[in-house]
């Protein structure tokens, strides 16, 4: 089969030029995971605040490494232009950036941690679901609500079973946005109208035991590695906590699924699978992240390669290193609309851990509700 993402054949180079596309933390991680490695790299983000922005600014002061940002809108075409004119490889650590910076980067023949097929996929809920019914993963029932006539629709034929159901717009949703929980079919009419009637899906709401996920790593030549599965608990559909289990049964199968995934999408780079286990074990996918995921931060310190080193690796086609069988458990905890040295000093006072916390503060400026401000790593 001809591959739909050939990549040049090249060896990698002896300084890969990574530009990394979000300001986020997660670009925070791959700036600093780049300049660890002695490589260079570029941030392209729409505002100076962001973290991978701060970090740029901090990594600059060393001889090699890190190149000004680029600060643009995510379609400023020349910006785009300027910025892979800079780059040999491109990491992309937010998922809502228009699908045509991706393009073009493909096309002059830039290899893309998440390719144009497996991030088009990724912003939509409708095709993850539609991918996953193709590799013959489980999801959650769903009905697609794009229009009036979907809603009639649903309004006459939906099983009663579908309820209590999740309204969830099809794109652009993070941290438990664009969603609405709908109990009965009489409030789904207002809950879509309270996300403005954007193309949605009404998703069966699942009384799962505990929600799980996997990531994966994929080589330019085809060879994969997993990462143990995280369990991971959330509070209003924001990420609390996340803790590396030993589990090895499921552990194959969700390795299945996640190995499958990024073959079929011809992936250079990491993705992230985001699984409900039911009460009777089965595993039903939520959604994929191509891209650095916040319930793998406890890679950081688990001994081993963590998942921006892995990223990459894999990206610029050097060899992945298995996960180590001695990697020590760390649980992962949220710092989310406080101030992270406040609950730094909190976690300290109150839990003991064998090997200490980590505080990983983001450096935000702003403070506010629901937002993600650090993390502490609590090694077990
Ligand atoms: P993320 O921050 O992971 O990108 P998101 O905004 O894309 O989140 P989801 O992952 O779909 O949203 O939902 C966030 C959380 O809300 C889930 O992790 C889960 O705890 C809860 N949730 C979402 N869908 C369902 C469902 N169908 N049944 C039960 N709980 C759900
Ligand atoms: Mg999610």
């Amino acid at each position: 089969m001809t591959p739909r993402h050939p990549l040049p054949e090249k060896h990698p180079e002896a300084t890969p030029r990574i530009g990394v596309i979000g300001g986020g933390q997660l670009g925070m991680f791959l700036v600093r995971e780049a300049s660890r490695k002695g490589w260079h790299s570029v941030v392209f983000a729409q505002s100076p605040g962001e973290p991978a922005v701060q970090r740029v600014s901090r990594e600059a002061a060393k001889p090699e490494g890190v190149l000004p940002p680029v600060l643009a809108s995510f379609d400023d075409e020349i910006a785009q232009d300027r910025f892979l004119d800079q780059v040999s490889a491109v990491a992309i650590e937010f998922e809502n950036i228009p699908l045509s910076f991706v393009h073009k980067a493909e096309e002059r023949g830039i290899p893309v941690s998440a390719n144009s097929d497996i991030l088009a996929t990724a912003q939509s809920r409708l095709h993850e679901k539609a991918a996953a019914s193709l590799l013959g993963i489980a999801t959650p029932t769903i009905r697609p609500l794009r229009n009036h006539h979907d809603l009639l629709r649903i309004e006459t034929e939906a099983p009663a079973e579908l309820f209590p159901a999740i309204l969830k717009t099809n794109s652009g949703g993070y941290d438990g946005k664009g969603q609405c929980r709908v109990t009965s079919i009489d409030e789904l009419q207002g809950c879509w109208d309270l996300l403005e009637r954007r193309p949605a899906l009404l998703e069966q709401e699942i009384p799962f035991k505990r929600e799980l996920s996997i990531l994966v790593a994929r080589n330019r030549d085809g060879s994969v590695v997993t990462f143990p599965v995280s369990e991971n608990r959330h509070e209003q559909g924001i990420l609390r906590d996340s803790i590396c289990l030993s589990t090895p049964t499921v552990q194959s199968r969700i390795d299945a699924y996640a190995k499958s995934w990024a073959g079929h999408f011809e992936l250079t780079g990491i993705v992230c699978l985001e699984f409900f286990e039911t009460i009777d074990g089965e595993l039903l996918l939520n959604e994929s992240a191509p891209r650095p995921h916040n319930s793998y931060h406890w890679t950081l310190d688990s001994k081993g390669s963590n998942q921006f080193a892995t990223l990459l690796d894999a990206l610029v086609g050097l060899p992945l290193s298995e996960p180590r069988s001695d990697f020590l458990p760390v649980r992962m905890t949220n710092i989310i609309g406080e101030d992270p040295q406040t609950v730094f000093e909190r976690i300290q006072g109150s839990q003991q851990a064998r090997g200490g916390h980590i505080l990983y503060d983001y450096m935000k400026k702003e403070c506010r509700t629901g937002r993600k401000m650090g993390h502490i790593n609590s090694i077990l």
